[in-house]
């Protein structure tokens, strides 16, 4: 069936306009002014709707997710059926989820399509792999080239914490990728300086939680970032920094870039509105914001949002990987090196980026939906499939009604998790339906509409994504 979406503030990549929306065998057919077209025409057959007062925008794409996350003895929440239903709640259609690297045993390529095979049955959302790996033999390299023809060219290295890669094993995958069409993606970090900054704490201060947040310094971070954009550039492969936290890893950056360093940086809604404070208190209260790297000063905010308008920063990513606070996190309390980290934010993401964002006057709304939506449909090799409304795109689809106003509560969300780092927090606009590939999968009102392993698998190659 064909459906018009007749009415809106279309943003798409020509500009913004008063637009209709033809959608045709579940991709955008027409743009433009179609009040000819009505329900009972000799075409018939379409379904209308109405749009008046919202704002479409194309389906958000999360480039950095978890599902079903093994971390420090815990799993994370979320498997691809709560994950998705919470993702398109929250107007994302499109994630990128990343595995951990395999068991012993186990090939990567067994633990892509064991993933897949989960993704396929459960997700409701469209999705895709990033791949992090923890060694550099010939079997993986060897691994990496087969996994890459077959349209898995995301991998990860951390440079850091307790999967650290060495630099000449992330120089060998670099060279790897390169010859082969592959993307690096790299969590900074430096096993020297975490270890002398753990061992400074004694047992006693790491069991208290006031303390969590000096346990990752942005030093840490800038100079992983920084190193990696050297060992980089001496493979001569770009490179994608994960989630970005702090003004001075993004200047790193920028002076990467300045010195010709191809760089897509990553930030998460966290790192731009909650800071360092909430772990002051201590307790319960400071384990619901556990992550690395972890919150920072709230002098970080400005400099962030400043580099996402401006284009010093890429991407709003969710790095969604929850836990609970109750027989999780709270598990691990007596040692805070020891608590599963991680935050739920699938949902959230692209509602805060709206109301803080666009109606904070912190980005215009074609910059809000570069951000959320075609940046990471780019650098993922989906667009113009995705993250774009245009002629032959997925029909991927989010109204937002930019009057609605709420707050941001656990009890609204469609995550497995016990609670929100977000509570209480005011919210200006809402997401008032979300179509994947012409089909509605959620509306305000009736919920999620769509069922389990509509999603698709999304292999990325090179040339056009498809
Ligand atoms: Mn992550």
């Amino acid at each position: 069936m064909r459906k018009l979406i007749r009415g809106g503030t279309v943003v798409a990549g020509s500009g913004i306009l008063e637009s209709d929306i033809l959608i045709d065998g579940g991709a955008i057919a027409g743009i433009g002014d179609f009040r000819a077209l009505r329900v009972g025409a000799p075409e018939a057959d379409l379904e209308i709707i109405d749009a008046q007062g919202c704002i479409v925008v194309p389906g958000g794409v999360d480039a950095h997710t978890h599902i079903c996350f093994p971390l420090k003895g815990f799993i994370s929440n979320d498997d691809y059926w709560s994950g998705t239903c919470s993702a398109v709640a929250g107007g994302t259609t499109t994630i990128a989820v990343f595995l951990p690297p395999p068991p012993s045993g186990e090939s990567l390529a067994d633990a892509l399509h064991k993933a897949r095979e989960s993704g396929d049955a459960e997700a409701l959302a469209d999705y895709c792999f990033q791949q992090t790996l923890a060694d550099a033999s010939d079997a993986t390299l060897a691994a990496i080239r087969a996994l890459v023809a077959e349209g898995y060219p995301g991998f990860k290295v951390f440079l850091g914490s307790d999967t650290a890669m060495s630099d000449f094993n992330a120089l060998r995958i670099m060279r790897t990728l390169k010859d082969c069409g592959g993307q690096l993606l790299v969590n900074g970090g430096n096993p020297g300086m975490e270890r002398f900054v753990t061992e400074a704490f004694s047992a006693e201060e790491r069991a208290s939680l006031a303390n969590y947040g000096r346990n990752r310094p942005e030093l840490i971070e800038a100079e992983g970032l920084s190193r990696a954009a050297f060992l980089a550039r001496l493979a001569g492969i770009p490179i994608y920094a994960v989630h970005v936290s702090s003004a001075l890893a993004l200047a790193e950056i920028g002076k990467a870039r300045a010195e010709g360093c191809d760089i897509t940086a990553e930030t998460c809604p966290h790192y731009l509105i909650l800071s360092e404070e909430k772990y002051a208190a201590g307790g319960a209260e400071a384990l619901k914001f556990t992550l690395n790297p972890p919150l920072r000063s709230r002098l970080n905010f400005e400099p962030l949002w400043k580099g996402l308008a401006d284009g010093a920063l890429d991407i709003v990513a969710s790095d969604h990987c929850p836990f609970n606070i109750i027989g999780q996190k709270d598990q691990a309390s007596s040692d805070f090196m020891r608590i599963p980290n991680g935050l739920p934010g699938i949902e959230p993401r692209l509602p805060l980026l709206y109301s803080e964002g666009v109606r904070g006057h912190r980005l215009s709304l074609r910059r809000f939906v570069e951000v959320t939506s075609t940046n990471p449909a780019k650098y993922l090799r989906l667009y113009p499939r995705k993250g774009e409304i245009a002629i032959g795109s997925d029909a991927d689809l989010v109204l937002i009604d930019p009057e609605a106003k709420g707050l941001f509560s656990r009890s609204t969300l469609h995550q497995r998790n016990d609670y929100t780092p977000y509570e209480g927090i005011e919210r200006q606009g809402a997401i008032r339906m979300t179509l994947i590939r012409g089909s509605i999968v959620y509306e305000a009102g009736r919920g999620i509409v769509g069922r389990k392993g509509q999603g698709r698998y999304l292999p990325r190659f090179p040339a056009s994504g498809r």
